[in-house]
Order: structure tokens, then sequence, then C-alpha cells
């Protein structure tokens, strides 16, 4: 059940709405076992949403961001903070913040509220991936990492090392799969949690699939709000999760064939 004392004073009601579906998708994210300890992190572009807003000043914490993401409002999951906690205590553990015209520092204009709080370690790649969308014209503003158990298993897998074929094996499972993630999983090589590197492999994954999948890591993807990026993340897992379930059953699945898997392209 989402916050029912959710402060929400000032902010506008789109933006309301939004942290309202952060705050379901986070629970999917804990009942389904893909967000344990402090691991995973949401991020949405709220800059929009803000226009014509007055915006309070507020204490400004130096940082170091590429110049062009400067002025960019956006909500953010906190370092060290557990998704779970973002269930009933959003506030606390998540904020919107504003960086400043020269990206040289940010401002926290809501939320934010845990001793010690800072934005998620990963900023750096979300603001690149948001970034990335405003210029693609996407239309996508939210930005989900997650822990989906099958995906990070099939990651360990030999086939992760051959992209086009990881893809055809989750494309054949069910028609779900090709049909809602028509652009596929992008298989990234191994790199350090938010590190520069993993950030590029991000971004140049999502230029072209709907998922990002980390090497033994876990999962990203981008979509127009927080559910529709927990989709990708969901159905992508689906095929993972069937395709293990036959590999575990000793036998390789059918799957579609490749005239049933074109019949599909009307939906797509
Ligand atoms: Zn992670």
């Amino acid at each position: 059940m989402v916050n029912s004392k959710l402060k929400t004073e000032g902010l506008p009601l789109r933006v309301v709405d939004e942290i309202k579906s952060i705050s379901r998708v986070a629970g999917y994210l804990w009942t389904r076992e893909w967000a344990e300890r402090n691991a995973g992190n949401i991020s949405v572009n709220f800059t929009d949403y803000f226009k014509g807003n007055k915006i309070e000043n507020t204490v400004e914490v130096p940082c170091s961001l590429p110049r062009e993401v400067g002025g960019m409002i956006l909500f953010v999951t906190g370092t060290g903070c557990y998704l779970r906690s973002l269930i009933n205590n959003i506030e606390q553990a998540a904020c919107i913040l504003k960086i400043n015209g020269d990206a040289t520092a940010y401002s926290i204009i809501w939320g934010g509220e845990q001793k010690g709080f800072k934005p998620t370690s990963e900023l750096i790649s979300h603001v690149k991936i948001h970034y990335e969308n405003t210029q693609n014209g996407s239309g996508y503003r939210a930005v989900v990492h997650t822990h989906p158990p099958e995906l990070i298993v099939l990651s360990h897998h030999p086939i992760f090392k051959d992209e086009e074929k990881t893809n055809h094996s989750l494309w054949k499972m069910c028609p779900e799969v090709r049909v809602f993630v028509p652009k596929g999983v992008s298989c990234t090589p191994y790199a350090l949690s938010g590190s520069e590197e993993l950030a590029d492999f991000t971004i140049a994954g999502l230029r072209h699939r709907d998922v990002v999948i980390w090497e033994k890591h876990g999962a990203l993807a981008s979509g127009e709000d927080v559910e529709k990026a927990f989709d990708y993340l969901d159905v992508s897992n689906k095929g993972a999760k069937l395709l293990l379930m036959a590999w575990a059953a000793n036998f390789e699945p059918v799957g579609l064939t490749q005239e049933e898997l074109q019949g599909l392209e009307v939906f797509l």
C-alpha cells in the first residue's frame, strides 16, 4: 500500500501522481525479490512538470556533471537507501533535485529527509540517460535499475556472449517477449558499479535495445514512466525465467518458429 501521509505540498499534480507510481513500483521490486538491501535505483525526469512552478532556493551541493544537463530537475533515489523504503517513506529515501545552470551543483527541492542523504552513486549514469532521452525525442522520462534474478543468471551463461542468440532465445519463449520487448536486450560486459564505463555501456545499449543487462549484476530499462520501464524488465525477465525452467528440466525448448515470430510482427 502506498504511503497515505505523503508530503506533497507545493508539488505539481503530475509529480505527485508519478511519486505514488514510483512507490508502487518499488513495492513490485521488493516483493519480486529484485531489490535486496540497497540494491537498485530509480530516477524520473521531472523538468517539464516543473515548468512555470516557482522553486524555493535551497542549499546547493557542489557536483561535477556534464554541462548539458544544467537546469534538469530529477527524482532520484538515495545512495545506500533501501528501495523497499520507497513504499512507505519515499521522502526519506529519495529526493527531487534541481541541477544548477552550469551543472556544478544541485539543490534538493523535495524529500531526501534521511540523515546524511545523498543521491544515488549512479547519478552520472542516470543524468546521461535522461539527457540522451531528451535528445533522441523518445519521450522516456523514467530509468529503473534493479536485480532480476533470472536475467542475472542468464548473464552467467555462455549464451550471454552472443547478443543475437540471447535475444532469439528470449523472444522464442512466448509471444509477449517478442511483442513487448521488441528491440530486445543488450548484453553488456561486466563493469564496476557507478563507473563511467558502465554508464557508457548502458547508454550505447539503450540506443538500440529496450533493456540493458549488466553482466553478473542486474538490469536497467528506460520508459515513458516508471511502470513502463518496469514492464520492459518484467517481460524480458519472464523470457529468461521460462528459458531457465526448460533448461532446469533438462530439455532445449522448441520455441516459437521463425514463421510464428514473423507472424507477431503485426503487433510491433
Ligand atoms: Zn545494482
